[in-house]
């Protein structure tokens, strides 16, 4: 028996529906959710991410504004930018793409977007309250895995998880998240990086494995525990091919659920973008729960 699927698109497309309504009522009372990407540079992915998040806008009738900055812009230019998009009313959620180009200070730059409008949950402030547990939005790929997790019904209380990953934008968040006391979370989490020596002793032992290295075929069937719950975050391309970090036919013979790249944790980043964005119109309006 192979493992069921975690179909990514499906859950998505149901929380982009559940979003309609929202966005119907916003734009009737005249505050139109808007976010603004800015995107600094050519790189063909962030173009190609860039294009998605804005269709994704487009389809739910959310504004979305994109700036799209040479790569020789200046620190300085960039700034300015996120300043007026700071002080924009049309403008509820705020997006600086990643990477920015090597001559530019990414910190300085995600720390100058305003709390109330930083619906990509980098910056500080925002990370800060996650950790204390007074989320006000969570960064969308970590998000989009607990809500993934959430709308199949994997129990998460009390159980192993291992999280390949400790980047500040996946790996570090999602451990966050899933260590709080709340709906979703409780679990025992641990975190995998390039240092930790025999991972396979941690995750043989995990009940749910989250890998986010981007490092193709770096989880591999035998370091799976039976029936496990495995949730594959990594993009990456191989021979022209979109993988995972999971090596997906083999660990599909062991684990009980898993997710394929792409259509798994992919497309709850974008969703979870629209979320907060409607969300951030909403505290805007007065009207968020
Ligand atoms: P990153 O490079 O910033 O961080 C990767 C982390 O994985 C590092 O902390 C590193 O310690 C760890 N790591 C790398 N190789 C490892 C190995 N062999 N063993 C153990 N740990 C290892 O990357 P990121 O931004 O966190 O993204 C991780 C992956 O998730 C990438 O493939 C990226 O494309 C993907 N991603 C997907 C989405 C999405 O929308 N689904 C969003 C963000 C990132």
């Amino acid at each position: 028996m192979g493992a069921q699927i975690i179909d990514g698109k499906k859950i998505s497309a149901e929380i982009r529906e559940e979003l309609r309504p929202r966005v119907e009522k916003l734009t009737v009372q005249g505050n139109k959710p808007g976010l603004a990407v800015v995107l600094v540079g050519s790189d063909p992915a962030s173009q190609v991410y860039v294009r998605n998040k804005e269709r994704a806008c487009e389809k739910l009738g959310i504004l979305s504004v994109k700036h799209a900055l040479p790569e020789e812009t200046s620190q300085e230019e960039i700034l300015n930018l996120v300043e007026n998009l700071n002080r924009d009313s049309s403008i509820h959620g705020i997006l600086v793409q990643l990477p920015l180009p090597s001559h530019v200070n990414e910190k300085e730059v995600l720390y100058a977007i305003s709390p109330e409008k930083d619906v990509d949950g980098f910056h500080p402030q925002n990370l800060g309250r996650l950790v204390i547990g007074d989320p006000l939005y969570l960064p969308c790929t970590p998000w989009g895995v607990q809500e993934l997790l959430l709308r199949s019904d994997v129990e998460v209380e009390g159980k192993n998880v291992v999280i390949f990953g400790r980047s500040n934008i996946v790996g570090k968040p999602l451990s966050m998240m899933l260590i709080q006391k709340a709906k979703g979370a409780n679990a025992t989490v641990t975190i995998c990086h390039t240092r930790t020596r025999e991972p396979k002793f941690f995750t043989r032992s995990a009940d749910i494995l989250i890998a986010a290295a981007g490092s193709p075929s770096l989880v591999t069937a035998d370091m799976v525990k039976e029936g496990a719950v495995v949730i594959d975050v990594g993009i990456n391309k191989v021979n022209d091919r979109l993988v995972g970090d999971v090596d997906f036919a083999e660990v599909s013979k062991v684990a009980s659920r898993i997710t394929p790249v792409p259509g798994g944790a992919g497309p709850m980043t974008i969703a979870m973008l629209m979320s907060n964005t409607v969300k951030a119109a909403e505290y805007r309006a007065g009207s968020a729960e």
